[in-house]
């Protein structure tokens, strides 16, 4: 049979963008290609290793699981050489030329989503197999698929936008991938140069490597070794190395348990949560491990997806090789473990909290947010996450925070729920109305400046038996106290009341005077006992340009102490006009400061009248 003359491929568009980027300005550590390329050599032993285990019929099947690594000055070349699975030709255009796995994806997703700009930060993605392109002039990947039937295969490219492919006889099963370097880059194909980099981390490859011929020391599954003889550098390698990376973790979790499960587990926070700084959405990544064999790089059902933010491996032998999340054992073995694992975790957090409180308010600033969404959402640990939740309040410094249980042991007596208010920062809380009646009464109350908040708390509802309550509902009730200053008599109050629930008329479900006020005139509030305001504000956002908004339903409460207040009362005999352009802007403050203001353009008229009289 001729062979065929090679072929010629585009590279997808997208892999094109990915490669100019690798190419021209990514990474300063240009050496990772040589961790990615050991990496995909180790991953594909582990797919063969797992293949062993049900097809009879594979190619070159005494070849050992290992991988050789050789270089040669002379050539500038460095030759990485694996006996895993191998590519067919239908699988090398898929792999290699279009953007299918998860590293390149997230990287891509990132810069389409405004992560260029932080182009430090895209260093944290793993583009794989395309960081050989930051050294290579040309990269020649040659390869025998497993599978009996299929013909060797020899891809190239040059990086530039296209590469080939050609059927290649008498190929070993796996692949060799020769790297071409680039005159600037010729020291990757020294000896010492490359020990130098495979020792950092080969050491966690789970198959032998050689490098010319020589045996690098290799120390499978750090997992499965005594805390005690591991160093911080091996941890923070590993780390790196796993997760491709290139941070320093912020926390780390090494355990290991036996009942009910046993589980060996060794967890890392990264130092960013780069869902934050705008990038995609996290997948889950912790890598689920039989007795050191593989298993799931980024199992999807271990652990609950607030965790996704984890990084690491968790080695269970009561696991089944072949675990398949449709039977329903599996799936509940699986559950199993993650319950053990996330409350390990989180028992360690609480450790951290408590005996490093800085540290942890720094981790809390980055990632308290998936704290809370798993406080609103994952019921089973609820009870835990709730205890780490930390808000500022009108009782701490600005930055500084406090716990729920702190909150609690300084309720005063007779106070029975937590009060929060939320905006979007800590001056918006001090500079609005709701917050004086509680001051005036020494009530502390926690101020929440992320839109979740609200939602975390009515899904949470309560902690150590007191209800959470925002501060700005009308239901709440204070307590009386002596408030100083003239005041509007009972009976004028009475009288004002009357007058503004008429002149007012639809837009405001109900006026009194105020038990809360002290240095403001009035306030509105939320009278909707469905929808609170920070969901009016998601709705109205959500609203189409021409569809009328729902009418807000608030209660007005007013100060009879107020300058503005008692002028009013008299105004609004002698002069009823200007009295109905005082209520009526009275009101609208008051939405203003409740962000509940729907349209503001009927203001500028009024006031326009209201100037006219000065
Ligand atoms: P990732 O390893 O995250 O999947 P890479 O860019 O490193 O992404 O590799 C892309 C794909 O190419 C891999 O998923 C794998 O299917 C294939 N591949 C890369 N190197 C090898 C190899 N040495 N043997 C077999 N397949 C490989
Ligand atoms: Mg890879």
């Amino acid at each position: 049979m001729p062979t065929a003359a090679p072929q010629k491929f585009e590279f997808q568009a997208e892999i094109k963008q990915l490669l100019d980027i690798v190419i021209h300005s990514l990474y300063t550590e240009k050496e990772i290609f040589a961790r990615e390329l050991v990496s995909n050599a180790s991953d594909a032993l582990e797919k063969l290793r797992h293949l062993q285990l049900t097809e009879k019929d594979v190619h070159d099947d005494n070849l050992p699981l290992e991988i050789n690594i050789t270089t040669d000055e002379a050539a500038k070349t460095v030759t990485f050489q694996d006996f895993g699975i191998g590519m067919t030709r239908a699988e090398l255009v898929e792999n290699l030329g279009t953007i299918a796995h998860s590293g390149s994806k997230a990287f891509l997703k990132a810069l389409g989503e405004g992560g260029a700009k932080n182009t430090s930060l895209i260093g944290q993605f793993g583009v794989g197999f395309y960081s050989a392109f930051m050294v290579a002039k040309s990269v020649k990947v040659y390869t025998h698929s497993w599978r009996t039937a299929e013909p060797g295969q020899l891809w190239t490219s040059d990086g530039s936008g296209s590469y080939e492919i050609e059927e290649s006889e008498g190929q070993r099963r796996g692949c060799k991938i020769v790297v071409t370097l680039k005159d600037d880059c010729a020291e990757f194909a020294k000896e010492w140069r490359l020990k130098e980099i495979l020792t950092r981390y080969s050491a966690f490859v789970g198959f032998p490597i050689t490098l010319n011929g020589t045996k690098l020391t290799t120390v499978q599954a750090l997992w499965l070794r005594g805390k005690a003889e591991i160093k911080d550098e091996e941890y923070t390698e590993f780390y790196k190395f796993q997760a491709h990376v290139h941070d320093t973790p912020r926390y780390r979790l090494h355990f290991s348990a036996d009942a009910p499960r046993s589980i060996n587990a060794l967890l890392f926070v990264p130092q960013e949560n780069t869902e934050r700084l705008g990038f995609a959405r996290l997948e889950p990544s912790v890598a689920l491990y039989c007795r050191r064999v593989l298993i799931d790089a980024a199992p999807k059902d271990l652990l609950p997806e607030w965790l996704r933010f984890l990084k690491g491996v968790v080695d269970s032998e009561d696991l089944p090789l072949n675990i398949s999340r449709e039977t329903m054992q599996d799936k509940a073995l699986l559950d199993k473990l993650g319950k053990v694992v996330t409350k390990r975790f989180l028992k360690m957090l609480e450790e951290e909290a408590a005996q490093r409180p800085d540290a942890y308010t720094e981790f809390y600033a980055a990632f308290g947010i998936f704290l809370k969404e798993g406080a609103a959402l994952d019921f089973m640990h609820k009870d835990q996450l709730v205890k780490l939740l930390r808000f500022e309040s009108s009782l701490t410094d600005a930055g500084k925070t406090t716990s729920l249980a702190d909150y609690v042991s300084r309720m005063k007596d007779g106070q029975k729920e937590i009060y929060y208010l939320v905006a979007p920062n800590r001056e918006a809380i001090e500079s609005g109305p709701y917050l004086e009646g509680f001051k005036a009464r020494n009530l502390e109350v926690l101020f929440c400046h992320e839109p979740v908040d609200e939602y975390v708390f009515s899904n949470i509802r309560e902690f150590d038996g007191k209800k959470f309550r925002a501060a700005d509902h009308a239901d709440v009730k204070l307590e009386d106290i002596p408030q100083q200053g003239d005041s509007l008599s009972e009976s004028a109050a009475k009288d004002l009341v009357a007058w503004l629930k008429d002149t007012l008329g639809a837009q405001v479900a109900d006026v009194k005077t105020s038990d809360r006020l002290v240095g403001s005139p009035a306030l509105a509030t939320n009278a909707d006992k469905l929808m609170n305001a920070q969901m009016r504000r998601m709705m109205r956002a959500m609203k189409k340009p021409d569809e009328a908004a729902e009418p807000v339903k608030v209660n007005l409460e007013i100060n009879p102490r107020h300058a503005i207040i008692r002028k009013l009362a008299a105004l609004r005999t002698t002069d009823p006009d200007k009295a109905g352009l005082v209520a009526g802007q009275l009101l609208d403050n008051a939405l203003i400061a409740a962000g509940l203001l729907e349209d503001p353009s009927r203001m500028i008229t009024r006031l326009n009248k209201l100037l006219e009289s000065i």
